[in-house]
């Protein structure tokens, strides 16, 4: 033993350390003791949690029903939460008002689907020309990103937490091609958040719809385009059915991170304990469900194009540049909202700046140059 702390720190500590320490530690041993009973007798805690996905639906839906199960696996089930998906118990845009009221503790979903509460939720789950996975991973954990979103939420009493990503998304599903901005012009296309918004300056008509409902509408032609999220989870909405051209990628989600919100005054009544608990496995469910969408995106994209036909287009400079300019004025509206909207998007513009720059230098050009060089 001291043999080991010798090797650690260089020197054997003296006596009267060792002594002085062994007290601590005698006392410290005394009161974990004396503390551990209430711990033995924790509470069960029982929680409802709402989803804005239909049950089962591949990544977004299991991905919640699994954080769901890992809360009650890691507290060796004495959290209990009893997973309601999308109209089992409220309908899928009713999840945030569910949780804020306290009717149920916790939603799983995309916050930007609230942006019509606040335009700043936008940034907590994804805006155009924003960040990828890793940035926004980045921005929130280590750049300021989770102190705004708490002060957003806070007003609603709800707090977020990252509890998944789908990663870069793909543009979207067309029944033509789209060569320039006016190809959008009178577009009625199913794209929520602020990505939607960008679409309405060039001339189109976002709708937001649940993902439950999007293939009826597209089928009937009711929407005459759609973005959902991407090959894996496309796939399974079967939209190749009914739009024949693919594009990429897309602007307006770049690494949509999802989001656990719970029920801010519940959260808080809980012990630091399962609350740090309930925080990890959001740590842990956003890790998992990136790495499934990374394992089954490029197999499904593979099926799309062999076995239906599908036809992959990307979007040209000329496009791009037209989303830029009307991202470039949706922004000049939200920041006009309110400070916390304005604070929001200079936060996210630095992030953007500082974290992106690194992005630029390690992972863009890492993967230009090994598929150049490997012709991948
Ligand atoms: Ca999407």
């Amino acid at each position: 033993m001291i043999k080991g702390k010798k090797s650690l720190k260089g020197k054997t500590p003296s006596r009267r350390k060792f002594f002085k320490a062994a007290a601590a530690t005698g006392v410290a041993a005394v009161a974990a003791s004396s503390l551990a009973a209430p711990a033995v007798a924790a509470e069960r805690v029982e929680a409802a949690m709402v989803a804005t996905w239909p049950r089962d639906f591949p990544g977004l839906g299991t991905g919640a029903q699994r954080f769901a199960k890992q809360l009650s696996d890691m507290s060796d089930g004495r959290i209990q939460v009893t997973y309601y998906a999308s109209g089992e118990r409220v309908k899928a845009f009713d999840s945030f008002d569910e949780v804020a009221s306290g009717n149920s503790q916790m939603y799983h979903a995309a916050d930007y689907y609230w942006v019509k509460k606040h335009p700043a939720f936008g940034y907590f789950t994804a805006v155009p020309f924003g960040f990828t996975y890793s940035e926004i991973n980045a921005w929130i954990h280590h750049a300021g990103g989770q102190a705004l979103w708490d002060e957003l939420t806070d007003d609603f009493g709800t707090q977020s937490f990252i509890c998944g990503n789908t990663g870069v998304q793909m543009g979207g599903w067309f029944n033509k091609k789209i060569r320039s901005a006016n190809d959008l012009k009178g577009l009625k296309m199913r794209i929520p958040g602020l990505g939607g918004q960008v679409i309405g300056k060039l001339g189109g008509s976002p709708i937001s719809l649940p993902g439950g409902q999007i293939y009826e509408n597209l089928v009937s032609g009711a929407i005459d385009a759609t973005e959902w999220v991407g090959p894996w989870n496309d796939e399974a909405m079967k939209f190749h059915e009914a739009a024949k051209y693919y594009y990429y990628p897309g602007m307006h989600e770049p690494g949509s991170m999802l989001a656990c919100g719970v029920n801010k005054s519940w959260f808080t009544s809980l012990t630091k304990s399962d609350q740090t608990l309930i925080k990890t496995c959001c740590a842990w469910a956003d890790e998992i469900t990136m790495a499934e969408y990374n394992a089954k995106n490029g197999a499904a994209l593979a099926r799309l194009v062999n076995d239906h036909g599908v036809k992959l287009e990307k979007f040209n400079d000329k496009v791009y540049d037209a989303f830029a300019k009307g991202a470039a004025e949706v922004y000049d509206e939200v920041q006009q909202h309110s400070d916390l909207a304005a604070r929001t998007h200079a936060a996210f513009v630095k992030g953007r700046k500082e974290i992106g720059a690194w992005t630029n230098l390690s992972d863009s050009p890492y993967i230009q140059q090994r598929n150049r060089a490997l012709g991948l």
